[in-house]
């Protein structure tokens, strides 16, 4: 979606010095050329703050109940969309959602601070759907492309991310720069 420029100067700003260029292997067992970050986003409440704001103002039309990030990064970034849209708040952690946060007959957002292959977004998606949550969009502050951009329609859900990043992104077993590059975490 385009952004007017006093925004888009904003994030670019935001966001710039999370990038990392090189050669990486993901949890999601992706290889890829490209590394965020996000702890340096997520240690700056005012810039959460910030992004969350600009982030509340393209979702509010969604008239969402609820916002739900994955606690490794995103449910930081997603506390302050609900709080913007002064919804509920919930997050999903590595085994699932915690069985006493309500979430049945919500409508949620599922807010991530960055999406590349989408494991974590898909996963509290797929935890929110089994608890009887509504899902009825996916936000981020970062899509890597082209991947990321793939996770939203595969879900089923529209998507609205503040910027594109461009990313190679592999399988780990068809890496072209393995192992002969291979120079990172
Ligand atoms: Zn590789």
């Amino acid at each position: 979606m385009p952004l007017c420029i006093t925004t888009y100067a904003r994030i670019v700003s935001l966001t710039s010095d999370l990038i990392r260029r090189g050669h990486f292997s993901y949890e999601s067992g992706h290889h890829g050329d490209t590394w965020l970050e996000l702890d340096l986003l997520i240690t700056n409440p005012a810039r959460v703050k910030a992004i969350a704001a600009d982030l509340a103002e393209t979702l509010d039309p969604y008239n969402a109940t609820l916002v739900c990030g994955p606690l490794d990064g995103g449910a930081f970034l997603a506390q302050w969309v609900a709080a913007a849209l002064g919804t509920n708040f919930a997050y999903t952690r590595s085994d699932g959602l915690p069985p006493a946060l309500p979430v049945a007959g919500h409508r949620a957002i599922v807010v991530d601070d960055a999406v590349n292959a989408g494991h974590a977004s898909t996963a509290t998606v797929a935890a929110l759907r089994a608890a009887s949550c509504e899902v009825i969009a996916l936000a981020g502050a970062i899509v890597c492309t082209p991947a990321g951009l793939d996770v939203g329609p595969r879900l089923g859900l529209p998507q609205h991310f503040l910027e594109e990043v461009s990313t190679q992104l592999w399988p780990a077993d068809e890496c072209p720069g393995c192992p002969s590059r291979w120079n990172a975490t």
